[in-house]
């Protein structure tokens, strides 16, 4: 495990050397620290937290401090668990090394600690491992494989075999794309459910909303589909009807990975002035960020994007998110990046503000992207809140996010498995990457 920790800090250079120091350090402890509470579970008053390893090990307000352990005065400071990523992106080996190294380090610099992957690639499976055994800086990926679509799935038959070499390959779960025939769709279900695999993404049309509620879709990514369900396109959509609708999703036990802030853009919702001006696009190449800004010039052809009122179509997304939380679906933190104005790990500032216009509470938000996603996960890993025998995937800040999330963007550092990254160390290899990304 120590070996891995140097090899981590030797491949990202000098910028971390910091990071080789703390991480050479046996244990890390943190006094003087207010644990934020998110779900009515959190030890009230000043507490001091210990971290073996890639474990949180003890916390109390007596915590017994081990003998030579690197110690943090978090006095004044707030720590909350680390923001899982439900809809990301990881990029593929052909986005080459430095690319993919940029993209892992820009979630973490932002307190994402788990990513779950939604579009399987070639790489990803040992990039999976390399960042779960510590190789490499990188949140915990956990991955759907590559996507059931009607461009990938001609058959019925090929359904089925893509569902049992995904299980043999050792993928985390199956993502579904528009274009599959209703047929397929439910031979993919049966077998995925067959093998224990969960499956989510978005609503094929042929397939329908009714359809994904009865196999019990794992997530519906992007609140696809209600609105097409529900005749939202261009009119507004009734209170009950939402409601309904709502009422339903809950009882069919199906989560929903909202992606409220890519969405808004995708629908030209947003205006092309500020997704512009957002500071973070400094760390995408002028490449990329020229294709964002021609991506969103360009006429919407896909049924599940086409809309002449935008904002109309918009509000019912927000709306429908409102009533979603209201009779408690379970809702999971995801910003869909990279993708158009979506830098990784900056797009969650972007989705808590988006969630917030919706009416959902700071708790809530907070809720979605720690203990909703650590309940998710349950049975791979302990994570998502603070507590013993927790993985320690850890922000901490200057402020209480429960009344402010502003504070999430300046975090004080954040730990992933146990290692640690100060705001220097964060800002350094931050610099690094602008650089690499405008040289
Ligand atoms: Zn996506």
């Amino acid at each position: 495990m120590k070996m891995n920790r140097l090899n981590i800090a030797c491949a990202i250079g000098l910028a971390l050397a910091s990071t080789l120091n703390i991480a050479n350090a046996k244990t890390m402890v943190f006094t003087n620290v207010s644990i934020v509470d998110i779900d009515g579970s959190a030890p009230k008053g000043k507490q001091t937290v210990v971290v073996e390893d890639d474990r949180i090990t003890a916390i109390g307000q007596t915590a017994k401090i081990p003998s030579g352990s690197q110690v943090i005065d978090a006095s004044g400071k707030y720590m909350l668990p680390g923001f899982a990523e439900m809809h990301g992106h990881i990029p593929q080996q052909t986005a080459g090394e430095q690319a993919i190294k940029d993209t892992l380090f820009m979630y973490v610099a932002n307190g994402v600690t788990t990513v779950r992957g939604m579009l399987g690639g070639i790489g990803q499976l040992d990039l999976r491992e390399k960042a779960s055994s510590g190789e490499i800086v990188s949140p915990t990926l956990y991955l759907a494989g590559p996507s059931f679509s009607g461009g990938s799935i001609n058959s019925v038959e090929q359904a089925r075999v893509k569902v049992e070499r995904q299980k043999k390959q050792g993928w985390d779960l199956l993502k579904i794309h528009p274009g599959l025939t209703l047929e397929q769709y439910q031979a993919m279900a049966s077998k995925a459910n067959e093998l224990g695999l969960e499956f989510g993404g978005h609503v094929p049309a042929e397939v329908g909303l009714d359809n994904i509620l009865k196999h019990k879709q794992r997530t519906v990514d992007h609140l696809d589909g209600y609105v097409a369900y529900l005749d939202g396109e261009s009119t507004p959509i009734s209170d009950e009807k939402l409601l309904k609708v709502a009422k339903r999703t809950k009882e069919a036990g199906v989560g929903m990975v909202p992606t409220m802030a890519l969405w808004r853009s995708l629908l030209n919702a947003s205006d092309l002035e500020t997704l512009q001006s957002q500071p973070e696009l400094k760390y995408m190449p002028k490449a990329t960020v020229d294709g964002w800004t021609n991506y969103y010039k360009a006429p919407r052809t896909t049924d599940f994007l086409r809309s002449d009122e935008p904002t109309v179509r918009n509000e019912n997304r927000m709306r429908l998110l409102k009533a979603m939380d209201s009779v408690g679906v379970e809702i999971l933190f995801g910003t869909d990046s990279p993708q158009v104005f979506s830098v990784p790990g900056f797009s969650i500032h972007r989705e808590i503000d988006a969630m917030q216009e919706a009416g959902m509470s700071n708790k809530a938000i907070l809720k979605s992207a720690t203990v909703a996603a650590g309940d998710y996960f349950d049975d791979k890993d302990k994570f998502g809140t603070i507590k013993v025998g927790y993985r320690a995937d850890i922000i901490l800040v200057d402020e209480n996010p429960v009344t402010n999330m502003d504070t999430l963007q300046t975090p004080v550092g954040v730990m992933a498995q146990g290692r640690w990254y100060s705001k220097g160390d964060i800002d350094k290899e931050l610099e690094a990457i602008a650089k690499r990304a405008r040289p």
